[in-house]
């Protein structure tokens, strides 16, 4: 196998003439205006390195890769009674989906899906003021990456306050079922907030490596929880293409609308990917076309007895 590093260079190079992009999120007007022709792809290491190619330095809105650290701090606090207010099943459905919540009584599927992610934050509120919660998430994502310069970009979260309609349908609609303890607005508040935290490349596969389990990685969460959290990241990690993510990639990931995407290799790295043009199911286009890529010229999968091996 070619170095990492090369790989990496390679992939950059062999997007960088790419005409068909998709189309960067314009429901959330502050992303609207991100130039699409950003790519950059970063992997962080357990010996401490991180190789970087294209636009690895520039942050960018990591959007829904927030769910990832929320749901973490939130089996911390909550433990397995967090399973009482969200799913852990793939949705099938679009990520801001909420005919599936009419059906089964407001309890969303999973934790990644919008409805999801709403539960997960409005159950870690208990007991906690919106800022007191904020700061715990940045306490948490600023700790994993080993960075304190990560911070939340207040535009883009009242950028998609002013417009979050549908957000607000999903929270309502759990409110009136009883499944969401605080008013809308706060939770929401909340939710938007961690949304619209920024990281480049190279910050976000810091942040995740605490997920590989590799030896020499600081445990910011138990082994049960990381393979855990790991397993619902490949089953509904990219919304209603989770489970092609799976079959063309064969690692856990999480995208969000910003078009990033973090990608675990169990035992070997931490892989952040970033270009913002989405395709149909709101997927980075050319990110998850990199992730593909890099599982084959790694060879990295979690359905590798080599891996599993080694
Ligand atoms: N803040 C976005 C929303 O709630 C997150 C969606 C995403 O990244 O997929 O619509």
């Amino acid at each position: 196998m070619a170095g990492l590093q090369e790989i990496l260079d390679d992939i950059a190079a062999a997007l960088a003439d790419e005409t068909d992009r998709g189309k960067v999120a314009t429901y959330i007007p502050q992303l609207a205006r991100i130039d699409v022709r950003k790519f950059g792809i970063a992997a962080a290491l357990p010996d401490g390195s991180t190789l970087t190619a294209g636009d690895a330095a520039e942050p960018f809105s990591i959007q829904s890769i927030s769910k990832v650290f929320t749901l973490a701090i939130a089996l911390g606090r909550l433990g397995e009674s967090l399973w009482r207010h969200v799913g852990r099943e793939p949705s099938g459905q679009r990520f801001n989906s909420i005919v599936q919540l009419e059906y089964e009584d407001g309890r969303p599927r999973n934790p990644f899906i919008n409805a999801g992610a709403i539960a997960v934050t409005d159950a870690i509120l208990a007991g906690h003021s919106p800022k007191e919660v904020l700061g715990e998430i940045l306490q948490f994502v600023r700790a994993a990456a080993g960075d304190d310069d990560i911070h939340i970009n207040g535009s883009v979260a009242q950028s998609e306050k002013a417009t979050g309609h549908l957000n607000f349908a999903l929270a309502h609609f759990m409110r009136a079922h009883g499944v969401l303890q605080h008013a809308p607005d706060l939770t929401l508040g909340t939710y938007f907030h961690q949304c619209a935290i920024e990281m480049s490349c190279a910050q976000l596969a810091r942040a995740g490596l605490f997920l590989t389990d590799a030896p020499g990685v600081p445990r910011m969460i138990s082994r049960g929880r990381a393979r855990r959290i790991c397993a619902i990241m490949l089953t509904c990690g990219h919304y209603d293409a989770s489970g092609d993510f799976a079959f063309q990639v064969g690692l856990p990931g999480k995208s969000g609308v910003g078009g990033g995407i973090l990608m675990i290799a169990p035992g070997r790295a931490s892989v952040a990917i970033w270009s913002p043009g989405l395709n149909a199911q709101g997927n980075s286009r050319l990110g998850t076309k990199a992730a593909h890529m890099l599982a084959e010229r790694t060879g990295w999968s979690v359905f590798d007895g080599r891996t599993l091996r080694a």
